[in-house]
């Protein structure tokens, strides 16, 4: 069977918005969801296919691979055990906040009804995302690492489990709104609805709250976690980590942990992508002739080869000893750009030579007639005029 294009599922155009993608996602999912459509197999694969569309398109890494390799990039990755052969619970516990449900691995799809999935109003708010920026250096760019990070969130109070009453009780029916989390108000001839007031429109009250939490059913927490970061990681990568954020309110779900990298700048190497460019200063002499040379890389040393009449400025590459790719498609090429010395002091000895050099060079340059004659060709030497500068 011909797979169908995933932007071509979800009917967005190519350059979509995540948020775009999202909402497309999940009118497809409302149109389709199995409580409406029951027994009807065609829906359930028309549901089954904008799931797996949405989690690679979904993810930034899976999509930007979708984008470059079609479906060969993202084979069986889905998240969904891989080959379509995922259960439409996996769905329901896979995108969970995209339906206003519970999400993570606690609550699958059987436990709610339609109307509880798509209402988004499960008692309270979801809880808030928390940023975390995280630099790394070229050399863990290079290897990957594992970084432990501390952050200080909002978590569920073990004391009572969220639920913000007192070990033994329970939230209570609003009696304001009865349960319903609205109140109706008559002025003259309207009747206008609102958020009850007395229960924030969560239709529950706490009589007697857990001295844990005061009633909040969450308590700052300060925790560690271990973060694996991939050879090759790019400046400003986003990395979502879902329902790692701050507890909701009253089992609302939770936000998520978004970790930003950064790259720190590197005192030898600027990175151009997989490639890492240097500066190499060489002499003269091995600028004319050839030579080979110790070069310094990310990880250690390798020799490179000076070709004759190699001039400043010239990059040379050598390949695999840049960054390693994301795709995993080898590494990048280090690129060394070679300047050379011009020596600030010379020896007696030095200048001798130098001058002799210099003297057949401008006879050569003279006979071929192709550059301008040099100003110190009358009068003083090379080497006079070097002595005369110290
Ligand atoms: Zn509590
Ligand atoms: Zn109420």
């Amino acid at each position: 069977m011909r797979e169908r294009d995933y932007y071509e599922v979800l009917g967005v155009e190519n350059g979509a918005s995540a948020d775009d993608l999202k909402s497309a996602y999940r009118k497809i999912a409302l149109k389709y969801h199995p409580d409406r459509n029951q027994g009807d197999a065609d829906a359930e694969s028309k549901f089954k296919e904008a799931a797996e569309a949405y989690a690679v398109l979904g993810d930034d890494e899976k999509r930007q691979r979708y984008d470059q390799f079609g479906h060969a990039g993202v084979n069986g990755q889905a998240g969904f055990g891989g080959g379509g052969g995922f259960s439409v619970d996996d769905i329901f516990s896979a995108f969970g906040d995209i339906f206003g449900g519970r999400g993570g691995s606690t609550t699958s799809f059987g436990g709610f009804s339609f109307d509880e999935l798509f209402s988004g109003r499960r008692g309270g708010r979801r809880g808030a995302s928390l940023r975390v920026d995280l630099a790394v250096t070229l050399e863990e760019v290079s290897k990957g690492v594992e970084k432990e990070i501390e952050v200080t969130r909002l978590d569920t109070c073990d004391s009572c489990n969220g639920s913000g009453a007192k070990a033994g009780t329970r939230p209570e029916s609003c009696s304001m709104c009865g349960g319903g989390g609205e109140v109706q108000q008559s002025q003259g001839f309207f009747a206008i609805r609102r958020t009850c007031p007395t229960c924030q429109g969560r239709g529950q009250v706490v009589k007697s709250p857990c001295p844990s939490c005061r009633g909040a059913g969450a308590t700052r927490k300060r925790e560690a976690k271990k973060i694996r970061i991939p050879p090759g990681i790019e400046e400003g990568h986003v990395e979502r980590l879902p329902g790692q954020g701050e507890a909701g309110e009253a089992g609302a779900p939770p936000g998520d942990l978004v970790l930003v990298i950064h790259v720190e700048d590197h005192s030898l190497f600027e990175r151009h992508g997989p490639d890492l460019l240097c500066d190499v200063p060489i002499r003269y002499g091995q600028a004319a002739l050839g030579a080979s040379i110790q070069v310094q890389t990310l990880t250690g040393q390798v020799e490179m080869k000076i070709p004759k009449g190699t001039q400043p400025g010239q990059i040379l590459r050598l390949r695999g000893q840049g960054l390693p790719r994301g795709d995993g498609r080898g590494n990048g090429s280090l690129l060394v750009r070679v300047s050379v010395d011009v020596p600030k002091k010379l020896t007696a000895r030095e200048g001798e030579l130098m001058t002799e050099l210099d003297e057949i060079q401008a006879k050569k340059r003279r006979a071929s007639g192709t550059t301008p004659r040099d100003a110190d060709d009358k009068g003083k030497g090379l080497f006079e005029k070097i002595k005369d500068i110290f």
